[in-house]
Parts: C-alpha cells; structure tokens; sequence
C-alpha cells in the first residue's frame, strides 16, 4: 500500500512523493461528460493510472461519470470494498477467476469466447441470479476481445444462456486500435457490423461502447451508448487535441548538495562530465520509484526557480540535477514533473516531457511510479465522509456507501 504523506499543510514535504489534484480530475470528468450523449465510464484501471483508484473514482461519480472501469475482477471488489456501488465492469480475467464473487457483488464482466461464457454462465446459475456479462468484440487489435469469425457464435451461445436465465448480455464492446491518429474507420466499422449480428442472434445490449479518451475527443461517431475514459480523467490525452488540467505533481527534496570542478564524472559510468565548476543537487528518487533511466542526460527537473537538467545516469534510488553557480537549501522542494506552486505557468516539466525524454507515453510513466513513493490527494470530495455528509441532493446514488 501506498503510504501517505505529512499533512499537506505542514510546508516542504520531507520525502518523494506525488500529490494527486483530484480538482483537475473533477474538471477533467467534467469536460468529458459534457462531450457525450450517453454515460461516461471512468475507467481507473492500474490504481486508476497511477493516482489512486477509489480516489478517481469517487471524484469522477460526483462530476458526471456514472460507470465505473477496471480490467480484473481484483481491481473491481477493491472499489466494492471501498464503498463503491456505481456500476463497475472487470473486462479482463480468466477463464477461472472468481465469477461468481463477480455476480454476488454486482460486477459487470466483459466476455469473449465460450469457455468465458460457459464459466460467467455457471456462476449465474450457483448464484441464483443472472451474471451481467458484456460481450467484447475484437475490432482491430488482435488482442482481447472475440475474434471477429467467432463472434455470432458467441453472440448466439449468449443468447442460449439468456434464454436459460443465467446471464443477460447488458451490453456490446469493441476497443480501437488507431483512435489516437485521428478516426479509426475500419474499428468502428467492424463495430456496427458485430452490433447487428448480436441483434440479429436476438440479443437486446442496452449498452454499446467503443471509445476510449482519443476517440472520445476525435470522432463523434463512436461515443455510442457509453465512452470508456481513463487517461483523459487523469489530463492525458492521447490525441494531442484538447487542453486537459494534469492531474499529478511528482516532487522531491534536494538530500544532498555538493560543489564540484569541472571535470567531474557525475553518476555511475561517468556519462557526464562537468564542463565547469559547478554546484550539484542530489534528489533521492530513481528508477525504483518510476524515473526511466532512459531519461538520463535529457531531463529536466524544476528547482529553486528553474528548470535544471539531470546529469550523469538515473540510478536506482538518486538522480543527480546540475545547478551551475545557483544556491539551493537541503530540504528544498524539486518538481519532477506537474503543475507547481510557485512556478509560472509552462517553467515546471510535464508529464508529457518527461514521456518525451524517455521516448514513451504518460500513461507509462505514471503507472509506471513506485510504491515507496508517498502520495497525497488535494481537493476534490475525497473522503466517503464529506460525501455523505454532503446534502443527499448532490450525491448521486451511486456514490452512497453499501454500508
Ligand atoms: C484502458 C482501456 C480504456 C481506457 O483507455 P484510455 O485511453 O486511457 O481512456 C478503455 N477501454 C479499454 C478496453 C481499456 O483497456
């Protein structure tokens, strides 16, 4: 488990760590439930993305989401546990996972080929009450999802099992490959045609999805009944087309500071030399805690009023930042990346640079942050209390605790 912070109020924090600013997640479900007709799924898979699931999830429900995401069943009850009774759909598991947890705790699960069915199936049948299954169509991944040539098989198995009253197909969903380069035409086309075969085999899905957060942005045409949106909540957008609020500020204290000549071999290696005397911050975060050593020598870092670039390699536990002939104090405050009190707007490194340095994706690296780090979440109605004691009006009932 993910420890937390000091109290955020007490200054400086003492130890690395990532203050999550659940206010941006709020404006950013915001943007995103005004963008489509239908539902939007928050969908807070991989701890949702790095910023805490429960937390994601919470803050979304209460500006307009109205599902909830994951991709295990695991991730699925651990919001169940939390107090969570919104819908929530687990689209990747096993043949043998627990499905019949699933049907006893009102998870939705998504599902792509007979044996998955034949085992939601009977954990609908031991539980009494049918299993909500999602049908799941490969449309242009080869990936998850039912290959196209056995899905009106699929469809028609499903149909048996809902004639036996042991599922009910409450929806249909695809996943694009290519929605982040524009429209993903031949996607969405295998889409609308295993739609209507699932029709056609007799079933009535209430709810068809296909979009993630670049179609969601991009293409109109594929937010159907329910847009899936992860990365967006969180102010990533894999599109590149809209201004989303970053939602994560990853800092750490200066441990160590030292006055070097030119000359000097910094870091292991010696892939960096100093051209002049110089004064060199040390930070204690390093790979462990999710900064890709592949970033060495590029990135930046914001520090004592500027952007500073890390010198010699990123090691495990200390990245080593060159400061020149600037002054800075054990104990202050580094931004790795985020929004930064203090800084003007655009100074402090984001996560897309950070991406950029390391030739991946955001999404990469904050999923990829450690579990040592501390972290914090700011803003936003974070805990189960100051929703309850929020007036019922503007609780959505899905937010109610089942306790
Ligand atoms: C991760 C995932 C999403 C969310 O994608 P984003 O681009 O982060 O919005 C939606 N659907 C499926 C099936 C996924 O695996």
């Amino acid at each position: 488990m993910i420890a937390p912070l000091h109290d955020p109020g007490a200054g400086p924090r003492s130890r690395p760590g990532s203050v999550v600013h659940l206010d941006a997640v709020a404006a950013n479900t915001r943007s995103f439930a005004d963008r489509v007709p239908g539902h939007l799924m928050a969908v807070v898979k991989a701890d949702g993305f790095g910023h805490g699931a429960v937390e994601v999830a919470r803050t979304a429900l209460l500006h307009g989401a109205t599902w909830l995401g994951v991709t295990s069943l695991e991730e699925a009850l651990g919001l169940r546990d939390a107090g969570l009774v919104a819908p929530v759909l687990s689209w990747l598991n096993p043949v043998d996972a627990d499905f019949a947890t699933a049907v006893r705790r009102n998870v939705d699960v998504a599902v792509s080929d007979r044996d998955h069915l034949l085992a939601v199936a009977r954990a609908g049948r031991t539980a009494g009450r049918r299993a909500r299954v999602h049908l799941h169509l490969d449309t242009g991944m080869a990936r998850d999802g039912a290959a196209p040539g056995t899905w009106a098989a699929l469809c028609a198995a499903a149909r048996v099992q809902e004639l036996a009253g042991t599922v009910q197909v409450v929806g249909v969903m695809g996943h694009l490959a290519c929605a982040s380069a524009g429209s993903d035409a031949s996607g969405r086309a295998a889409f609308r045609v295993g739609v209507a075969l699932a029709r056609r085999a007799g079933l009535r899905p209430q709810l068809r999805h296909l979009a993630a957060t670049a179609a969601t942005l991009t293409d109109p045409e594929s937010h159907y009944d329910l847009v899936r949106v992860g990365a967006g909540l969180v102010g990533i957008d894999p599109s590149g087309t809209t201004s989303l609020a970053p939602a994560l500020t990853l800092t750490a204290p200066v441990i160590g500071i030292q006055r070097v000549p030119a000359d000097t071999g910094v870091g292991y290696d010696h892939t960096f030399r100093t051209g002049r005397a110089t004064t060199l911050a040390l930070l204690g975060v390093g790979y462990a805690d999710g900064l890709p050593r592949i970033a060495s020598g590029r990135a930046e870092v914001w520090l004592a009023g500027a952007r500073r670039r890390v010198v010699g390699r990123i090691s495990m536990d200390q990245t080593v930042v060159d400061l020149g002939d600037d002054g800075v104090l054990l104990g202050a405050e580094a931004t790795v990346f985020g929004p930064t009190a203090g800084a003007p707007a655009g100074s402090a490194p984001t996560v897309d640079e950070w991406a950029e340095w390391a030739d991946t994706i955001p999404h990469e690296i904050v999923t990829g942050l450690g579990a040592r780090l501390g972290r914090l979440h700011r803003g936003g109605a974070v805990s189960l209390g100051a929703i309850e004691s929020a007036s019922a009006a503007v609780v959505p009932a899905a937010l109610r605790s089942v306790r």
